[in-house]
């Protein structure tokens, strides 16, 4: 165990979250209390803070206690100094552990800095490396070029939650619940989407509706006529002739079939997914996703051929018992395959996840992502003629990475950057999900979040209209 003491609770997860990165598999612990005569105990650090100086194992550091950002830089900044002292490590994202480095890129760049005001900037303050500093300013380059054509202030965009899944993934954290468990209230989970709906509707009707998205969980669970269903009334509500896109995550391949895919296509949906995560049959059996490698290469083949021209597919590196020859030969399967947007994640070990709590079962199984991962991706990538466009991290990803969005040019997919850049509005429907109310040109973020279990949602769909309805009123004063 890693011990930190600290004279007052202050920037605690910070703290953590750096440690952690620096030691993934360690404990740590956090307290004001005294450091434990523990004989487990790997080493302890100890914090003070106090108006004017901060000290850290009795080095002392100049600080303005008063200015909170500029404490937490110079602390993160010492507490970095001191592991890679005793790790010999470097971060490629260096101190930075939230989960939006390009805000600060991309903020910079608004304001009219230069590459090198930037560089200069992210280097000093957090020691990022020069690798992860020209991924940052190329994406923060396509994604205010991109912005730059959206109306942050007077649109919005609509997220809606299917929370179903043909069955659980080894790694998921997301609110999904296995689909055969609720088909017999399919009917009355979308009527409460279509309160949602009606409300939204109304509620944002001066408002132009920029981008929606269909996530969840996996929207294709639902059967051909609930998604039909469901399609019809996005159709009813919204005004889907101005969207700028219209995104469905078809997610798993045993998921889809012909004719979803045909109800997709009679419907004014412009980008779906295909998400493979892996084309190794070995760990897509261990990760609990049901089908076939052959599957995948079925279903993006309909789905071109009733003409889907932008189809997105996601990956994860990582992935327990993968080895860098299989990510390799995944990447190979997915150019013959040639989709228009490419999605790499590095695995993130969540808590909720059966790989979490059920850790001993797979501790066997390598788990390894590395910069000559992401670089298997990258190359592939520009093979395909695609270029980063989005990216983020996460609490706990495999190697401290981090997830990138590629696209070919002009399939991007903007939602995903509305969302990760919190420039605009988004109004979530449905269970487990959450608006983000976004003021001052994205410099204020409030959320409201829906309830988590299905059965409470659909129960008390009134009242969490009612909560959204007083949060328009007083964040965003819209009504
Ligand atoms: S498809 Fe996604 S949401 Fe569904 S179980 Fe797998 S990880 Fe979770």
């Amino acid at each position: 165990m890693i011990y930190i003491q600290l004279n007052e609770d202050n920037f605690e997860y910070d703290i953590y979250s750096l440690v952690k990165a620096f030691y993934p598999k360690e404990e740590v612990k956090i307290s004001t209390e005294p450091v434990p005569a523990d004989a487990g105990l790997l080493f302890s650090m100890q914090v003070n803070y106090s108006d004017d100086v901060l000290t850290l194992d009795g080095r002392k550091i100049d600080i303005d206690y008063s200015n909170r950002p500029d404490t937490k830089n110079r602390l993160k900044l010492a507490i970095y100094e001191s592991l890679h002292e005793r790790t010999g490590k470097d971060l490629p994202w260096g101190t930075l552990t939230g989960i939006r480095p390009t805000k600060i890129s991309l903020g910079m760049i608004e304001e009219g800095a230069s590459d090198s005001d930037v560089t200069a900037y992210m280097r000093q303050t957090y020691l990022t490396s020069q690798e992860k500093i020209d991924l940052s300013l190329q994406v923060s380059h396509k994604e205010h070029e991109l912005l730059s054509r959206i109306d942050y202030d007077n649109g919005y965009s609509v997220y809606i939650g299917i929370p179903f899944c043909p069955s659980t993934c080894l790694y998921c954290s997301f609110t999904s619940y296995p689909i055969g468990l609720w088909t017999k209230k399919l009917d009355d989970y979308i009527d409460a989407l279509e309160k949602e709906m009606a409300f939204t509707a109304e509620s944002c009707k001066d408002k132009s509706l920029t981008t929606i998205y269909i996530g969840g969980g996996t929207p294709t669970s639902l059967d051909a006529e609930h998604l039909e269903r469901l399609l019809t009334l996005v159709d009813t509500y919204f005004n889907t002739a101005d969207l700028l896109e219209y995104t469905i995550e078809a997610g798993r391949p045993d998921s889809i079939t012909l004719e979803k895919l045909q109800v997709m296509k009679n419907h004014p949906v412009t980008r779906i997914s295909i998400n493979p995560q892996t084309m190794n049959q070995k760990t897509l059996d261990l990760i609990g996703r049901f089908h076939k490698v052959e599957d995948i290469h079925r279903v993006f083949g309909w789905a071109r051929d009733l003409g889907f021209k932008n189809i997105n597919m996601d990956l994860i590196l990582g992935l327990p018992g993968e080895t860098i020859e299989d990510v390799a030969y995944t990447l190979s399967e997915v150019e013959k395959l040639a989709p228009d947007n490419l999605t790499v994640h590095s695995l993130a070990l969540k808590h909720s996840a059966r790989l979490n709590y059920d850790k001993e079962a797979y501790e066997d199984y390598l788990i390894d992502n590395s910069q000559k991962h992401m670089d298997i991706c990258l190359d592939a990538a520009k093979r395909m003629g695609m270029a980063p466009y989005y990216l983020y991290r996460q609490k706990n990803m495999a190697a401290n990475l981090e997830n990138i969005g590629y696209s070919t040019p002009g399939n991007e997919g903007l939602y995903n950057i509305l969302i990760m850049e919190e420039k605009q509005t988004i109004m979530a429907l449905g269970c487990g999900t959450a608006c983000k109310f976004v003021t001052d040109h994205g410099k204020t973020v409030t959320r409201c979040e829906n309830v988590k279990d299905v059965q409470l949602y659909m129960d008390r769909i009134d009242e969490m209209i009612e909560r959204k309805r007083e949060r328009l009123r007083e964040d965003l004063k819209w009504l």
